[in-house]
């Protein structure tokens, strides 16, 4: 009787020896991916001394700067961005090859997280709600996480986009929240659950959206101060809502917002409704609150909308950043006040920059222009020609090439032989510096960092069957304002990459690394196992050892 007492208080002992070490930080509370959309490497530094101490500043100070992290595949946009992330993987092997890509096989445009099976939940607008990560093939760190606690860990993810949010919460988490334009509300999917918690419901009541465009939008710093942007009225940016000019202020915006409730998105108040939407589900889901490790991914879209619509070098654009700095340094310090200081990891990184808009270059005598995007319409109108058949060409998206499967059955026409002639002719424009056949890219003359990007990029079933590469700065048609992303070049592919709190070492580096070098990284802090795609490495010099 006595031995067995002493064993019970033997194991007590050491049972709460275990409890004792995990509290005192064997892992992260929670860890925090900020992923800012469209963000360039270069914006940390064009408004640094713009910024205050609490927000970018801190990431700075306090944490690990990579300075020369890139994306390393094309097309670099959104969901390819946000998966390759969080999967630490690539179109290739992970499956989203697009925002929309054309399904080979059956020959149908899909939209990366489309899915007919689900239903929506929080609004009734079926465009909105039927969504899941169901066409992502690979785990992501999230999913991870939530194996490697046997699902006790919370995982959640919070976007104004779709992709944004689903993507990056991967297969399994206890909730991913996106902006319904229909309503103003945030919603999610039959995928995750049969109702919206009730965290979710209160904040939607509260009406927060109209709150913070009711003032309108003006210039945080006295406009004269934007000495880091062009002229507030240049021709090349886009009109907001109603707006007659690109100029400050916005004071249309909450008649426009009442109109169009997607309105909110192109202004800096879309970042701070995300961020209290963040904050929201630490409290209601109880975030870093335990032992075990949570998991918040968040996306601020609104850089990315005010990019596509003004153009990098817009007043509008830098005063998104400005108040970014300064919505980042409040939820900092809620991280400080609820999960508590240092018992948090953060990184913050991009999933796209995003190129100057042609007409600034212009104006300054960069080499710039447009290429007419539109290859589905240039081919088929050619390939008629040769070979007497209709629609040849399925689709051209993602500067990639596809041909008809049917078609060409139907009509016993050779692939091998339309796509060589294809190529031969997308070959007499100048504007492309190479097209290259998906099948034999690596024995194509071509500089291997690009080769490399474009191999990783195409995925088999998904992707094009031609992959066109534009000259430097050569912009689509379609982004005669503002600006857009999807090539290889530094200014599409360069982003920042910083990591802050438990766990991270303080500085910089100007070392290569990749943006499939993030998941990994948070593998080898937390200790769980890779992502099932994963291709990257673990930063070192980021987490000690
Ligand atoms: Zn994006």
């Amino acid at each position: 009787m006595l031995k067995k007492i002493g064993f019970a208080a033997l194991m007590l002992v050491s049972m709460s020896g275990i409890a004792q070490k995990n509290q005192t930080n064997n892992q992260p509370k929670l860890v925090v991916g900020l992923v800012v959309d469209q963000m360039r490497w270069d914006y940390l530094y064009r408004f640094y001394n713009k910024y205050e101490n609490g927000g970018f500043k801190r990431l700075l100070n306090d944490g690990y700067s990579l300075n020369n992290v890139h994306i390393n595949y094309v097309p670099t946009v959104t969901a390819i961005g946000h998966t390759s992330i969080y999967t630490g993987s690539v179109p290739s092997i992970h499956g989203i090859a697009g925002n929309d890509w054309m399904d080979k096989p059956s020959g149908k445009n899909v939209y990366c997280t489309a899915d007919e099976t689900v239903t929506p939940i929080g609004t009734t607008n079926e465009k909105v709600g039927k969504h899941s990560p169901r066409n992502l093939w690979s785990t992501t760190i999230t999913d991870q996480l939530r194996l490697a606690t046997n699902f006790q860990a919370k995982v959640v993810g919070v976007s104004l986009k779709d992709r944004a949010s689903i993507l990056p919460a991967g297969h399994n988490p206890t909730g991913a929240f996106w902006y319904d334009d229909s309503t103003g509300n945030f919603v999610t999917s039959s995928y995750y659950m049969s109702d919206l918690p009730n965290w979710i419901k209160d904040f939607n009541a509260k009406k927060i959206p109209n709150q913070l465009v009711s003032k309108g939008w003006n210039t945080l710093l006295p406009i004269q101060q934007y000495t880091e942007s062009s002229p507030d009225n240049s021709a090349w940016e886009g009109l907001l809502g109603s707006a007659k000019t690109p100029t400050f202020p916005y004071e249309n915006l909450a008649a426009d917002f009442e109109k169009k409730k997607g309105e909110i998105r192109y202004t800096p108040f879309g970042n701070t409704l995300t961020l209290q939407l963040a904050e929201a589900s630490i409290l209601g889901e109880g975030l870093g609150q335990d032992v075990v490790t949570d998991f918040l991914a968040i996306n601020l879209a609104s850089t990315d909308y005010a990019g596509h619509k003004f153009g990098p070098n817009s007043i509008e654009v830098e005063d998104v950043y400005l108040r970014l700095d300064r919505d980042l340094a409040a939820f900092f310090n809620y991280l400080d006040n609820k999960v508590g200081k240092d018992q948090y990891t953060v990184f913050l990184s991009a999933d796209h920059g995003g190129a100057h808009s042609v007409g600034f270059l212009e104006e300054h005598k960069i080499p710039t222009g447009f290429f007419e995007e539109n290859m589905k319409k240039q081919l088929n109108g050619i390939l008629k020609e040769k070979f007497g058949v209709d629609n040849i060409v399925n689709s051209s998206q993602n500067y990639q090439v596809y041909f008809d499967r049917k078609v060409l059955a139907e009509h016993n026409l050779d692939l091998e032989t339309i796509k060589k002639f294809a190529i031969e002719s997308l070959k007499k424009n100048q504007d492309f510096l190479y097209v290259v056949d998906a099948e034999k890219v690596q024995e194509t003359t071509v500089p291997s960092l690009i080769k490399e990007r474009i191999i990783n990029g195409l995925n088999r079933t998904r992707s094009g069957d031609i992959q066109v590469v534009t000259r430097d700065n050569m912009l689509p048609t379609y982004s005669k304002t503002g600006t857009t992303h999807s090539v290889w070049n530094s200014y599409d592919a360069h982003i920042p990459l910083i990591f802050m709190g438990w766990g991270v070492q303080k500085g910089e580096s100007n070392h290569a690394y990749y943006m499939t070098d993030i998941a990994p990284t948070l593998s080898a802090l937390l200790k769980i196992q890779f992502p099932s795609g994963n291709i990257g490495n673990p930063i070192v010099e980021v987490i000690g050892k």
